[in-house]
C-alpha cells in the first residue's frame, strides 16, 4: 500500500518573462490511509520557501529537507496524520534554457527578441516546475492558475475557467480542472500566441505567433480528421472540450502530447507553401497523428510505471501511420513505415548490447537513442506483424476493451494481452510476451529439402552472439508457379526448426510475404534468391518484397555472411526500379556501404549509385510535376542528392542551375529543395557557404532552416567543413546543433576530421540537451571511430568509468564501430 496518495493539486504561477524566474504557491492535496509522519515529494532545482500543513483549520508550519541527489523533498508533519492531508508550499524556480521543466524558448517579432515560457516534463520534469509526486502512476486532478502580463496569452491543458484583472498590468487567468491525470502530462505556457481554430464538439486550435496562424490551417485541418478517425476506431470519445497545438520554436524532441495542449517543433506543426515539401506535409500528419493516438494511448490510460513506455509509444508509432494511411491511401505510407520505423528497429535490435521491448527493471526508462528505435520503431511493427496475425477486427475490438477498461487509470502490459485474447481465440499472449519480453529478432533461414522447406531459426546479430533464443513466429511463404500464379501459406513456427510441405512445380517462394513480419530471412538455396531476383526484375514481386530481399542481404553482408560483390551483382535486378521504398532503400545502403569501404572500393560503388539513381531521375524526369505521385516526389529529391554525390554529370548539372536560381533569388520548388542545397553545398564551394548562411540567418521558415543545416553538412572543403563546424557551435539555436552534425558524421569528406573536432569541443556536445549529446555521440563515434579504433574505445572506456553520461548511446555506437571495422577489413581483404 503507498503511503500517501495525492488526489489533487492547485498551482498558482507567476513567470517573469524578463528575468527568466516564476514564483509558485501550490497546495498539494493528499490521502494518507494509515497515520504518516512525514510526506515526500519530488523537486529539482526549486527553492522552497515555506511549507505548511492544514491542521485544525490552521496553516501550521513544517520543517522540510530537499535531497537534491534523490530530488526529493520530505516535509516534516507536526504530528502524525491520516486520512486528508493538505499542504501549502511557496517556492520559486527558474524558468530555464535547458527545454525541459518550464522553460523559455526565443523568437523574434517586429524584430525585437522574445521569450515564451512553457513546459515539457516526459519523463520525469515536471518536478522542475512544482513539486510532486512525479510517476506515471500517481494520477491527479490539477487546478492550473497563471497570473501573466495583461498582452500575453496563457495556455495550459484545459479552456480557461476565469480571467480577470491583477496587479501591475498583470492578469489572472484560471484554467478549469483537469480529469485524473499524470505529472508528466501537464501542460502550462504563456507567450505571444494567435489561434487559428475549428469550432465542434471539440475546440481545435493551432496556436502560433502572431501573423503566423495561416500555416496552422493544414495541421488544423488534418487534425480535425485525424480526431474523428481515432473517436470512432478507440471507441471513447476525446475526453477533453478542446485541444490544442502549439508551435515552440525550442523544443529537443519532435513533439509532445500533453494532454488537451500537444507541443510540436515549429516544422512538424507550421505549413508554408513556399518552403515545405511533400516529405514535409506527410510527416506532420505522421505526428499529428502519433500525438493524437497518445491522447488515448499515455493520457486516458497510462503506463503504470515506465518500464511499460511502449503501450504509449508503441501504439502512437503504429497509428500515427495507420491514421494517416486511412486518409491518404495514396501516400503509401506503409512504404515509410517499413524503411523508417521496421528497417530502423531491425538495424538497432541486431546488437548485441541491446534489451527488450518492456525493459526488466526499466523503472527509470528514459527515451534515449538506445530505447527509442526498440520502443517505438520495434514495437510499432511488431504491432503490425500482432494485428496482421490476429486480423484487424479482434486487434481494433481488443483496443477499445482495453482502453475502455483502464480509462482514467493506468495499465501494465498484462492488461493488453488480456483485451487482445479475450476477442481473439488466438494465443496472443503467449505470442506478445515472446516478442515484447525479450531482446533481438529471429533470423530464419530456409532450405528446400525433396518436396519439403525446411526453417530454422536463431537470434539475429551483426556481432557474434551467445546463448540460444527462439521466437513464436507468425510465419508466411508465398508460393510462385512459372504461369504467373502464386498462393500464400501461414503457419506459426513454434520451435526452432519447422517443415512444411512444398508446392510442387513452384518456381521460387518468399518467405515473409509482403513483409508484415519482423524476422530476416536468409535463403540457403542459390536458384531460389536467383529466381527471386529474376521476379525482381520483372516486377512480379510486389514493392515491399522487392525491399525486404535487398534489406535482408545487405544486412548478411554487414553481418559477414555475403560479399559486397554479391550485393552490389543482385542489385543489378534493380535497374529498372522507379519505386520509392526499394530505391530510397538501396540509396541509403549504398551509401552507407561508400562511406564505410574508404578508399578504392568507393568508385565502383559509387558508378553503381549513379547508374541506378541517374536511371530513375531520367525516368521520373527531374523538374517536379503537378501528377507527380507523392512517393515520387519524395524521392526525387533523395535520388538528386545521392545522384550528384555518386558523381552523376547530368544530375549534377540540373542541381547547379537550380541552385544559382536558388541564389538569384527565384524560386526553387520545395520538393526539390533539399536536393538542390545539398548538391549545392558539395559542388558550390566558398560561394554557396556564403549564400546559406547568408539565407539561415534570415529566414522565417524552419523547413528551409534545417534544409540549410542538412546542406552544410556537404561541403567537401577541409577549410569550409572547419568553419560550418565552429558556425554550427557559435550560431546555430541549440535545438538544431546536431543536424549538421550529424549530416558531417557521414561526408566521406569530413569523416577523417570528425573525431578531433569532436575531442576538441566535447565539453560543449556534452553541454547540449542529453538526447542531442547522444545523438552526436551515435553519429561520430561509428564513422569517425574508423582507423582509430583503440583510441576512441580508451577515450569511452575512462570517460564512462568518470560519467554515467550517455551510457547506452557510447555502448552501442562502439558496437557500431566494430561492425564497421570488420566491414572495412572484409571489403578491402
Ligand atoms: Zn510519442
Amino acid at each position: 500500500m503507498k503511503q500517501t496518495e495525492v488526489t489533487h493539486y492547485k498551482i498558482h504561477l507567476e513567470p517573469d518573462l524578463d528575468r527568466f524566474t516564476f514564483e509558485g504557491k501550490l497546495e498539494v492535496y493528499l490521502y494518507a490511509p494509515e497515520p504518516v509522519e512525514d510526506i515526500s515529494l519530488n523537486v529539482l532545482e526549486l527553492a522552497l520557501w515555506d511549507c505548511r500543513v492544514l491542521l485544525e483549520g490552521e496553516l501550521k508550519p513544517c520543517l522540510f529537507s530537499v535531497d537534491p541527489k534523490k530530488e526529493t523533498v520530505t516535509v516534516v508533519l507536526p504530528v502524525k496524520m491520516q486520512g486528508d492531508i493538505a499542504l501549502h508550499i511557496t517556492y520559486t524556480g527558474k524558468i530555464n534554457n535547458k527545454m525541459a521543466g518550464f522553460y523559455r524558448s526565443r523568437y523574434v517579432l517586429d524584430g525585437r527578441e522574445r521569450y515564451m515560457a512553457v513546459t515539457q516534463f516526459e519523463e520525469s520534469d515536471a518536478r522542475r516546475a512544482f513539486p510532486c509526486k512525479d510517476h506515471p502512476a500517481e494520477k491527479a486532478t490539477f487546478d492550473v492558475e497563471m497570473v501573466v502580463n495583461a498582452a500575453k496569452v496563457a495556455i495550459s491543458n484545459m479552456p480557461i475557467e476565469e480571467e480577470k484583472e491583477f496587479e501591475e498590468g498583470r492578469k489572472l487567468i484560471r484554467f478549469r480542472r483537469t480529469p485524473r491525470m499524470s505529472t508528466y502530462l501537464l501542460f502550462f505556457g504563456v507567450g505571444d500566441f494567435e489561434f487559428i481554430e475549428d469550432p465542434g464538439e471539440v475546440l481545435v486550435r493551432v496556436a502560433t505567433l502572431p501573423g503566423r496562424s495561416q500555416q496552422g490551417r493544414f495541421s488544423l485541418e488534418f487534425t480535425r480528421k485525424a480526431l474523428t478517425f481515432a473517436e470512432e476506431y478507440y471507441g471513447v470519445k476525446f475526453p477533453l472540450p478542446k485541444l490544442d497545438l502549439l508551435a515552440i520554436a525550442d523544443f529537443a524532441a519532435g513533439a509532445m502530447e500533453n494532454w488537451g495542449a500537444m507541443t510540436f517543433r515549429e516544422n512538424l506543426l507550421l505549413h508554408d507553401p513556399e518552403t515545405t515539401s511533400k516529405a514535409g506535409e506527410e510527416r506532420i500528419c505522421e505526428v499529428i497523428a502519433h500525438e493524437l493516438a497518445h491522447q488515448w494511448f499515455g493520457d486516458l490510460v497510462t503506463p503504470e510505471d515506465w518500464k511499460y513506455l511502449w503501450l504509449n509509444e508503441s501504439f502512437a508509432t503504429y497509428f500515427g501511420f495507420r491514421i494517416v494511411d486511412h486518409y491518404h491511401p495514396e501516400w503509401d505510407v506503409w512504404g515509410h513505415f517499413l524503411h523508417g520505423q521496421t528497417a530502423t528497429a531491425l538495424d538497432r535490435d541486431g546488437l548485441r548490447e541491446n534489451f527488450p521491448i518492456e525493459i526488466p527493471g526499466g523503472d527509470h526508462v528514459v527515451i534515449n537513442i538506445s530505447t527509442a528505435p526498440i520502443i517505438y520503431n520495434k514495437g510499432g511493427s511488431i504491432l503490425r506483424q500482432v494485428e496482421g496475425y490476429v486480423g484487424s477486427e479482434h486487434f481494433r475490438d481488443g483496443l477499445r476493451r482495453y482502453l475502455k477498461t483502464h480509462e482514467y487509470g493506468c495499465a501494465s502490459s498484462h492488461d493488453l494481452w488480456e483485451a487482445l485474447e479475450a476477442v481473439s481465440a488466438k494465443p496472443v499472449a503467449r505470442l506478445m510476451e515472446n516478442w515484447i519480453g525479450q531482446a533481438g529478432f529471429p533470423l530464419v533461414e530456409v532450405k528446400r529439402e525433396g518436396d519439403r522447406l525446411v526453417f530454422t531459426q536463431e537470434r539475429f546479430t551483426y556481432l557474434p552472439g551467445k546463448g540460444k533464443q527462439m521466437w513464436l513466429i507468425p510465419l508466411t511463404v508465398r508460393v510462385l508457379f512459372e504461369d504467373g500464379t502464386s498462393k500464400v501459406i501461414e503457419t506459426l513456427m513454434e520451435n526452432e526448426t519447422l517443415s512444411a510441405e512444398f508446392e510442387k512445380g513452384a518456381a521460387a517462394y518468399k518467405v515473409n510475404d509482403g513483409q508484415l513480419g519482423y524476422y530476416r530471412v536468409r535463403y540457403s538455396e542459390r536458384e531460389n534468391l536467383e529466381a527471386l531476383g529474376r521476379m525482381i526484375s520483372e516486377k512480379r514481386l510486389g514493392p515491399v518484397d522487392r525491399w525486404g530481399l535487398q534489406s535482408d542481404l545487405y544486412a548478411f553482408m554487414k553481418r559477414g555472411n555475403l560479399s559486397l560483390g554479391e550485393y552490389l551483382s543482385f542489385l543489378s535486378h534493380y535497374v529498372e526500379e522507379d519505386a520509392f521504398l526499394p530505391l530510397t532503400t538501396i540509396a541509403a545502403n549504398l551509401h552507407h556501404a561508400y562511406v564505410i569501404s574508404g578508399g578504392g572500393l568507393q568508385s565502383g560503388i559509387a558508378s553503381i549509385g549513379a547508374r541506378l539513381f541517374q536511371g530513375a531521375l531520367d525516368r521520373m524526369g527531374y523538374e517536379p510535376r503537378e501528377d507527380d505521385r507523392h512517393t515520387t516526389s519524395i524521392l526525387r529529391d533523395q535520388l538528386l542528392w545521392n545522384a550528384v554525390l555518386f558523381g552523376s554529370e547530368k544530375a549534377a548539372a540540373f542541381a547547379k542551375e537550380m541552385f544559382s536560381e536558388l541564389a538569384g533569388g527565384r524560386k526553387v520548388h520545395p520538393d526539390i529543395m533539399r536536393g538542390v542545397m545539398q548538391a549545392g553545398a558539395y559542388l558550390g564551394g566558398e560561394e554557396a557557404y556564403g549564400w546559406l548562411t547568408e539565407r539561415f540567418e534570415a529566414s522565417q521558415s524552419e523547413h528551409e532552416r534545417m534544409n540549410i543545416l542538412v546542406a552544410m553538412g556537404c561541403f567537401r572543403e577541409k577549410a569550409l567543413l572547419e568553419k560550418v563546424q565552429k558556425y554550427v557551435l557559435d550560431r546555430v539555436p541549440d535545438r538544431n546543433k546536431f543536424l549538421t552534425i550529424g549530416v558531417m558524421a557521414e561526408n566521406v569528406d569530413a569523416i577523417s576530421e570528425m573525431w578531433r573536432w569532436f575531442c576538441s569541443n566535447h565539453a560543449r556536445y556534452e553541454a547540449f540537451h542529453p538526447i542531442h549529446y547522444e545523438r552526436v555521440l551515435a553519429a561520430v563515434i561509428p564513422y569517425g571511430g574508423l582507423g582509430k579504433e583503440d583510441e576512441v574505445r580508451s577515450f569511452f572506456e575512462s570517460y564512462m568509468r568518470k560519467t554515467g553520461k550517455a551510457r547506452d548511446a557510447i555502448k552501442l555506437s562502439l558496437e557500431k564501430l566494430e561492425i564497421h571495422s570488420r566491414m572495412r577489413r572484409t571489403f578491402n581483404s
